[in-house]
């Protein structure tokens, strides 16, 4: 059990409260990918200095032959190859994670990642991943494992390494103390259910294009006004499915019954 512990800035009740370092743990064929892009800008900063910590196991490691053979054909014949459930298993089996953490696998097969998702992995102690390679993992081992299939998008990577980084950055930059302002997190895409609202920033013109007047009206309420209203209109536009799942939300069916 780690028992590293540091005050932290508590955003539910808005005060310091004392709470283990947030980490990540990667399971992975290529280590030395990490920390790669996690090790620069925000994120980069913040493990410098010690807001959240990064552990990449090599399941390679855990390979028994003398090859350090990780792979195999698949059973059934087909393309590529499979990484065997044993060497998986017994991988993950020595990195002796926590229960309370997160067990992942990066997957195009998984549950979409969404912002929730990640309000929720950065809520915890922190997420332990393992990233696949080749043709995929033996089902075996994620049934056994209790592994909780994550997938970033409706295409195939050729790893999970990369995967896992975006999941890791997306979580990081939620860290108390990582973010310059605590509330820059709050009005961006996806918080409320809607992508965000244009922004602009100096020059007042560019290229025959002033900044919309509003914005420089000093008028809070209609700023906000004017702010909602265009991501509202974006959302339309670009992610109906977005403003369908908000109302669902916010408006249980009549079918459903009361408690
Ligand atoms: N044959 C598999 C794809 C394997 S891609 C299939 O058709 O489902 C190799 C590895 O890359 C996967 O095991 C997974 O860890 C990672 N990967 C690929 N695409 C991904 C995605 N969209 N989301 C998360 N992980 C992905």
């Amino acid at each position: 059990m780690d028992t590293r512990v540091k005050p932290a800035y508590d955003v539910r009740n808005n005060s310091v409260a004392f709470r283990m370092t947030w980490r990540a743990t990667v399971l992975t064929l290529f280590s030395e990918m990490f920390p790669g892009p996690l090790g620069v800008s925000l994120a980069g900063k913040a493990l410098a200095s010690g807001l959240w910590e990064l552990e990449a196991r090599d399941i390679r490691d855990s390979a028994t032959d003398r090859h350090r053979s990780v792979d195999d054909t698949p059973a059934g014949g087909g393309p590529g190859m499979v990484l065997r459930a044993d060497v998986l298993a017994d991988a993950i089996d020595a990195a002796d994670i926590a229960p309370d953490r997160p067990r992942l696998l990066m997957s195009p097969r998984g549950r979409p990642l969404t912002q929730a998702k990640i309000v929720e992995l950065a809520s915890g102690p922190g997420p332990w991943i393992v990233c696949g390679r080749f043709e995929g993992v033996d089902q075996r081992v994620i049934e056994a494992r209790r592994l909780e299939e994550i997938s970033v998008g409706d295409y195939v990577l050729s790893g999970g390494e990369i995967a896992a980084m975006a999941l890791i950055d997306a979580c990081v930059r939620l860290l108390p103390g990582v973010m310059g302002t605590p509330a820059s997190g709050a009005d961006e895409s996806f918080s409320d259910g809607l992508l965000e609202y244009p922004q602009f920033t100096r020059p007042q013109e560019f290229e025959g294009r002033p900044i919309p007047e509003i914005l420089l009206s000093g008028d809070h309420a209609r700023v906000a006004a004017w702010r909602r209203a265009e991501a509202e209109a974006l959302t339309r536009a670009r992610r109906p499915d977005l403003l369908m799942a908000r109302t669902r939300g916010q408006k249980p069916p009549k079918s459903t019954t009361e408690g």
